[in-house]
C-alpha cells in the first residue's frame, strides 16, 4: 500500500485543520504534495521542513503554495539542500518558476525543477484539470502507481466525475484509492458537493479532504480524512 499522511485536511480558511496536503512515501521517496500558508509551521513542529526529497504541487492558490518560498529557504538555509520541486506540464514548471521570481528572484539558486517524468522508478502521472477548479488557472491531479494499487489525489477540482470518467477510459484491475476534495455547500462550482461524491464513494474506496470535517451535515456518508488519524501526519 501507498502511505499517505496529510499535514492538514482543511480547506483555505481552515487554520485548526491546516491547508490540506499530503505527506506520500512513494517507492522509497517522501513527497510533500502542496504546500499552503499552514504547512511550512506543521511541518517544522513535526521536525520535517526538510525531510522529504521531493515536492509536488496542485496549483497555485495560497493555501496550496502559501509557504512554498519559505520552505524552500528553509531548506537551503538550515539544511544545505536544495528542494526538488516536480512539475506535471512544462508550462505548469514555467508558471511555477514566474511564481517564486518574486521571493526568491532566481529561483533556479534554491530548487531543482524537474518533470514528473524524472521520478525515479516513475508511477506518477497527471490529469490536467485546468478549468475545472477556477476559470483558466492550471490545476492538476494525480496517480501514484505502484504493482498493487493506484492512489489518487485529486487537487482542487469542482468535478466529481473527474476519475470516474478516468477508470472509465483507463479500466484497472489493481486496488484503487480516491482521496478527492469535497464541500458541504451546494452550488459552488469549484469544488465537489458531497452529495454529488456518493456515486464515485459507491464504486470506489474514497476519502475526502479539504474541508473542516467538524461541520459535517449529518446526512455526509462520504468518508472524511479528518476523522481517520491513520491519515494524520
Ligand atoms: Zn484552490
Amino acid at each position: 500500500m501507498i502511505d499517505i499522511q496529510f499535514v492538514g485536511t482543511g480547506g483555505a480558511f481552515d487554520v485548526e485543520q491546516g491547508n490540506s496536503a499530503a505527506w506520500i512515501t512513494f517507492k522509497g521517496k517522501k513527497i510533500l504534495l502542496d504546500c499552503g500558508h499552514t504547512v511550512y509551521p506543521r511541518l517544522r513542529e513535526k521536525g520535517l521542513a526538510g525531510a522529504m526529497d521531493y515536492i509536488l504541487l496542485t496549483h497555485l492558490h495560497d493555501d496550496h503554495v502559501g509557504s512554498l518560498s519559505t520552505l524552500i529557504f528553509h531548506q537551503k538555509y538550515a539544511e544545505h539542500k536544495r528542494a526538488k520541486i516536480l512539475h506535471s506540464t512544462a508550462d505548469f514548471g514555467d508558471l511555477l518558476f514566474s511564481f517564486l521570481r518574486f521571493s526568491q528572484q532566481n529561483p533556479a539558486d534554491y530548487s531543482d525543477f524537474l518533470p514528473l517524468w524524472q521520478f525515479p522508478g516513475g508511477g506518477i502521472s497527471y490529469i490536467d484539470t485546468t478549468g475545472m477548479h477556477a476559470a483558466s488557472m492550471p490545476t492538476f491531479a494525480y496517480l501514484f502507481e505502484d504493482e498493487d494499487e493506484i492512489l489518487c489525489y485529486s487537487g482542487d477540482i469542482g468535478n466529481a466525475y473527474l476519475f470516474m470518467s478516468h477508470f472509465e477510459k483507463y479500466p484497472t484491475n489493481k486496488k484503487v484509492r480516491i482521496f478527492n476534495e469535497i464541500i458541504f455547500y451546494p452550488n459552488i462550482k469549484s469544488h465537489c458537493y458531497y452529495k454529488d461524491l456518493a456515486l464515485l464513494a459507491s464504486k470506489y474506496e474514497v476519502y475526502a479532504y479539504h474541508v473542516n470535517h467538524l461541520q459535517a451535515p449529518a446526512d455526509n456518508e462520504i468518508a472524511l480524512v479528518g476523522n481517520f488519524p491513520k491519515f494524520l501526519l
